[in-house]
Order: C-alpha cells, then structure tokens, then sequence
C-alpha cells in the first residue's frame, strides 16, 4: 500500500468547509492553510468564497489533480460526497465525520456503504469518526487538532481521537518531536496494520507509538511488529487490560488464558513494549526523545544528595533488568583524585551537598569514559550553593558518549533547569521512580530471538473429535500417547496379556467429561483380577453419576511415574492459537502460575516457557532430586503448537496430564475441543 501522497499530498480538498468556528470543516481549513506551499479546495455547494478562497460545490468541478480530501459533511451525505471523490480519482480521503457503525444499526449501514465505494473506486478511506492525521516534517495537519507538535522521530497511532489530542498536547509542552499522527477512528478502509507497516520504513520514524482498544488481525499485527521491532522500538498503550472476559470454560486451558494476557503475550514475543498508563508513555517517550531507545542495564547514579540516590538505587535493585553496577578500582581511583575525600565513589556516586556544577563535570568526564558504564542517572536536589542550571546545561556535552537521564528533585528551583532539558532534548524526571520504570521497559521490547519455525507433518483434518479420535491426531502430530483401548470387559484378559502393571483405568465417554470426578479413574491396579474389578467398579459409578452415558469402552495405561503438568492450548480470535504450560494440581489454578506464548512455539523457547513458570525449581530439581527431562516437554510443547497451526478448526486442546520423570514425559489424558 503507497501512503506516500496522503502524508504528502501536493492538493487537498476540505468537502464541508465552512467559514463557522464552530464547525469541523472551519478548523479543517484552517489547520490545512497553515501550510502556505500547498494547494487548497475548499468544497461547499452554498458559498462562493471561504477565508479569501475560492469555494466549489464538488470535487469533480476542481480542474486540477486532488491528492487528499478531508470529508466533514454531515453522515447521511458522505457516501454521495466519496462517491464524487473516487470519480474525481483522488486517492486518500479522510473521514472526519462521526455517525457510523459506532452510532448503531443506521450507522453500520452507512459504514458498509462507504467501504464499497472505497473498495470500487480503491481509495484509502481514514475514518470515518475520526480526528485526522499530520505529517509534521512536511507540515501537514490534517485533523481538526491544535497546533502541529514539533518535528521529531516519533510516531503515534492513535484509535482514540481524544487521548491523541492530549498525548499531543503533553507532547508540545515537552517539545516532544513526532513525525506521523494518525487517528483511526472506524477502521472502515485503512487498519492501525497498514500504517505500522508504513511506519516501519518511514526515514523519519525512530520509534512508533500506539494507543489501541482493538485489534484488527493479530496475526498480522504480530508478524508487522517483530519485523520493525528489530530496527526501532514499539510502544503500545492497550486499553481495557485489566477487562478480564469471564467465558465458559470447558477446559483448564481456557481459564488460565483471558485475553489481557494473550496481548501481553503478543506484545512480548513482538518485541513491543506495552504499558499500562498514559504516564509510563509519557516516561518511555522522553527517553526516545533523549535518543535513547536500545535498552540499558549496567547503570550509575551520581548525585548530591545521599537520601534520593538511596531510594533511586532501592528501585534500580527491586527492578527487573536493570543492574546498579558495580564500578571499577580504576574508575573509582580516577574518581577520588577528583573528589573530595567524603565523597562516595561507590555506586551512587555521591559528590556530597556541597557540589558546584564542577564535581559534576569532572565525575562524568570519567564515567563516560568507562567503557563498562551502561548509563548515568544524574541526580540534583537544590542546597544553597548548588549551580542548578549550570549543571543542567553541561549534560549536553555527554548525551553522545553516554545515555543520561536526570532527576532533578524539587519546585520551581527547577523550573529553568527543565526548560534546559526541554531545549537540549535530555530525558528528565521529577522523580527517580519514573526514570527507572521507563528505563525498566525499555528491556521488555527486546526479548526477541529469532525463532527456529518449528516442523511437523500436516494432519488430515478432522470433524467433531471423541476421546480416540483426538489420540490419533495426537499421534500423529508426533505426541505420543500410552495406553490402549478396550471395548468390552470380555477382551481384557487377552488385551492386559502384555501389559506392565500397575495401571490405570479409565472410561471413555462422549458424555463424561471430568473422568475422575464422575468416578471414572482408577489408579495403580496391580493384577487382572483387580483390573476386572475395578471395570465393574467404574461402569457402575458412571451410570450412578453421569445420567444416559453410554460407555464406548476403557482406556487402559501403565502407570507412568514423575510430576504432572498441564499443556495446553487456546485459539485466540486475535492472535490465533496460544500455547500455555504450567504444572499441574493447585499450582496453575490457584497460584495462576503459567506461561504463554503465541504459536508456533520452537523447542528453544518452549525450554524458556517451562522454566519462566514460578515453581520451576520443583522441575529442574530442588534438595537433591534430579531434573526432569525438560527437552521431552519442549517437544511436547513445539508439537502443540504446530498441530494448532496446521488445523484451524481445532478450538483447544488439553493435556492434563503430562508426566514427566528424568527420562521422559507421557501424556496421559487429553482432551480436544472443536466448535
Ligand atoms: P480426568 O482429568 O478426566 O479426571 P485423568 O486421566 O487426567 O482424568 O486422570 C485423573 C488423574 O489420575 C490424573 O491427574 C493423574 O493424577 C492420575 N492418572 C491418570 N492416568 C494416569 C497414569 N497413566 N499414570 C499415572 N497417573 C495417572
Ligand atoms: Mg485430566
């Protein structure tokens, strides 16, 4: 898709333009006029001339090409004024106008209108009930917002016209550079994908952010975002996380998996970084902002205040990636030369109340020179003597050598420093814990591996799966399953001939779903005669419990020793098929103790999958007992995952079980579940 003339266009026409003030296409024209060097249209039937411009009833009566037209008439006449562009052949149409499928029956209709004309006359359709979209490089504003932010690396996507006006807002008073903002809104033509894909090769994009609610295809979307991710960051602020959709459930596996989860997955395994308020945005932003955008562990504080340095390294300790790092003899010798003697040239390095903007300078001509320093949060609290702005304006010289971050703690003492910051583009928080959070995330971003494509062979597709059914597609899909199936009480003798006791027993069952709860389970049966015993025993408990079961038979396995986990997977709408492991018992359901990860899941990180879970020292071995074998899981796990891919009709899939001991892992009860 070639968006290049709708952030560029060289003409653009404004269909509702009106002289009113008060009206959309009012601020539309005023916000396209800013841009002297472009050519504008204002369209409306009723006036002649609007703001000192020649006005037409109809794009099709403009004589020359139109690259962009901004669409604000009333809802009930935008299909008639589309239409008119697509026979006028202009490209790009932004829809400002709002009364579509957000506004009920009517509105839906009127959206399913526009798309068609869309799609016959191949326009890109932004909107509709949207807020527009600016190219600030190329002075474009195209929106009803306020003024254009300044000009800058960052991109926002934004499906929310408001928080777009107020992340803008924020950004202008920051001097927050930005390159793109796209509103948009319905979705009804171009999708938040389209763009990320433009954004992801667009030279004046260093980093992407976006606000989402919806996603249109996840798959897409997490296919768009590994790529980019590998050259710049990814920051997504998701709306309604903490929404958990209570659903039936028939498995452990659809309980364990809501779908804030699954996008948290989904951003993890892409590479993005996903937040959870507009503030922690606001904290990332100014780091990119600042040119940081690759993540950094090893860092040191220097400060001039012993208490905030203290809670700023408590943070740095209590966080996930980040290291307070120990700094080198030669350093800190280099650093007592220069320092005076009550100084601290441990980490924090604390040049002590007293310090003029001079010990700053020197302590970071020295960090910066230490090849092991990752990063310097500089710190400043306000004493008598301290040369806060001085300070504030020597940073300049080490944001190039250095990633550098300052807190500088206090009021309005501060106010000319941040206007410093502000200027030079230095990352700078009022307090340490915003600093560290957003220093924290950016390490979220980049736990991306290539991941080996994980094989398997295609599986015949199945209809509706019963208990044997699902074994076989289990097999074949290179899980194995133990046991063997017996039909009737009569073959038991002739079918256990073989067989190595003790073992198991239990009912197969359209109708019994939770075998052991309606009776259904017998365990370590040690001979033939307990073996027909317990056969009596378990037919007689289903029909007792399970009202009109009919009992296809029993499925008898060897008692397989070691811990029980649960493997599963659930096919997301968004995402497609997610893969979750956990242990089995108490641990996944009430600890809520499992991973994820979106299919297809290669061993290596399956390996990752099972050893992320909190209780997996209870698997590689904990007071003297020995590892399970992991790599069995793993190929358990990978095997899942493509069997998911390669049938789509394949809803969730349970096994719960897994044994696994130190040689091997044996799934010993399964459940597929199909539409
Ligand atoms: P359901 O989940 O339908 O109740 P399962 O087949 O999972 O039935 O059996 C219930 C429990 O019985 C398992 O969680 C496991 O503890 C035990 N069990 C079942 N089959 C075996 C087996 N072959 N070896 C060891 N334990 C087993
Ligand atoms: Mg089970």
């Amino acid at each position: 898709m070639n968006l290049t003339t709708l952030f560029n266009p060289k003409s653009i026409a404004v269909i509702g333009a009106s002289a009113d003030k008060n009206k959309l296409g009012y601020s539309l024209l005023v916000n396209v006029l800013a841009n002297k060097k472009r050519k504008i249209y204002p369209i409306n039937p009723t006036a002649k001339n609007i703001l000192r411009l020649p006005c037409y009833p109809s794009v099709k009566v403009v004589k020359g090409a139109i690259d962009l037209a901004l669409i604000a008439v009333p809802a009930d006449i935008v299909s008639i004024v589309l239409k008119e562009c697509g026979e006028k052949k202009i490209p790009n149409v932004v829809i400002i106008t709002a009364g579509f499928k957000e506004a009920g029956d009517e509105g839906l209709k009127r959206e399913q209108e526009i798309k068609s004309i869309a799609e016959k006359y191949k326009i890109n359709i932004i909107g509709p009930n949207c807020l527009g979209i600016m190219n600030v490089q190329s002075k474009l504003n195209a929106s009803f917002g306020g003024n254009l932010p300044s000009a800058g690396g960052l991109a926002f996507i934004s499906q929310s016209g408001a928080v777009g006006t107020s992340t803008l807002d924020w950004a202008i008073k920051e001097k927050i550079g930005f390159s793109k903002f796209i509103s948009l809104g319905n979705e009804a033509g171009l999708t938040e994908n389209d763009f990320l894909e433009y954004l992801g090769n667009d030279k004046d994009t260093t980093a992407i952010l976006m606000y989402l609610e919806a996603i249109t295809d996840g798959k897409k979307f997490v296919e768009l975002a590994k790529k980019i991710t590998q050259k710049k960051p990814i920051v997504v602020l998701k709306a309604g996380k903490t929404e958990r959709g209570l659903k039936a459930v028939s498995s452990h596996t659809g309980s364990l998996a809501p779908s804030d989860k699954i996008f948290e997955v989904a951003c993890r395994q892409s590479g993005i970084i996903s937040l959870n308020s507009l503030s922690e945005v606001f904290g990332v932003v100014k780091l990119f902002q600042s040119g940081i955008t690759k993540p950094i562990k090893d860092l040191v504080v220097l400060t001039n205040g012993g208490g905030p340095s203290i809670v700023a390294c408590d943070l740095i300790e209590s966080s996930k990636h980040l290291n307070l790092m120990e700094i080198s003899s030669v350093t800190k010798n280099k650093l007592r030369q220069v320092l005076p003697s009550t100084a601290s040239v441990n980490n924090p390095v604390d040049i002590i109340g007293d310090a003029l903007m001079d010990r700053y300078k020197q302590s970071l001509d020295i960090l910066c020179a230490d090849k092991k320093v990752g990063g310097i949060i500089v710190m400043l609290t306000p004493q008598k003597m301290t040369e806060i702005e001085e300070t504030a304006k020597i940073l300049k010289n080490y944001k190039n050598k250095k990633p550098i971050t300052a807190v500088f703690i206090g009021g309005s003492a501060m106010d000319e420093a941040k206007k410093i910051f502000i200027q030079e583009k230095i990352a700078n928080y009022t307090c340490p814990s915003k600093v560290i959070e957003a220093l924290d995330y950016l390490h979220t971003g980049t736990d991306q591996k290539k991941r080996q494509s994980a094989k398997s062979s295609k599986i015949g597709q199945q209809k509706s799966l019963d208990f044997l059914q699902s074994r076989q597609l289990l097999k074949t899909a290179g899980i194995n399953l133990t046991g063997i199936f017996i039909e009737k009480k009569l073959d038991l003798t002739e079918k256990l001939k073989n067989i190595k006791y003790p073992i198991a027993m239990k009912v197969v069952s359209d109708q019994v779903l939770h075998k052991s709860d309606a009776g259904g389970v017998k365990v370590n049966i040690k001979n033939l005669a307990e073996a027909v015993k317990a056969w009596d025993e378990i037919v007689k408990k289903i029909q007792q419990n399970v009202k009109k079961a009919k009992i296809d038979g029993m499925v008898v396995q060897t008692m397989a020793s070691g811990k029980e986990v649960i493997i599963g997977m659930l096919r997301d709408k968004t995402f497609g098929p997610v893969i979750i492991f956990g242990l089995g018992g108490i641990f996944v359901e009430i600890l809520q103790d499992s991973s994820m990860r979106l299919a297809p899941v290669s061993e290596s990180e399956a390996k990752k999958m099972i050893l992320e879970i909190k209780a997996s020292p209870f698997l590689t071995g904990v007071r003297g007992q020995k590892p399970v074998n992991i790599k069995a899981l793993a190929k358990i796990i990978t095997a899942v995952s493509v069997l998911a891919i390669k049938n789509p009709e394949i809803q969730e899939i349970d096994l719960n079980p897994v044994m696994v001991n130190e040689t091997s892992a044996e799934v010993v009860d399964w459940r597929i579940i199909n539409p």
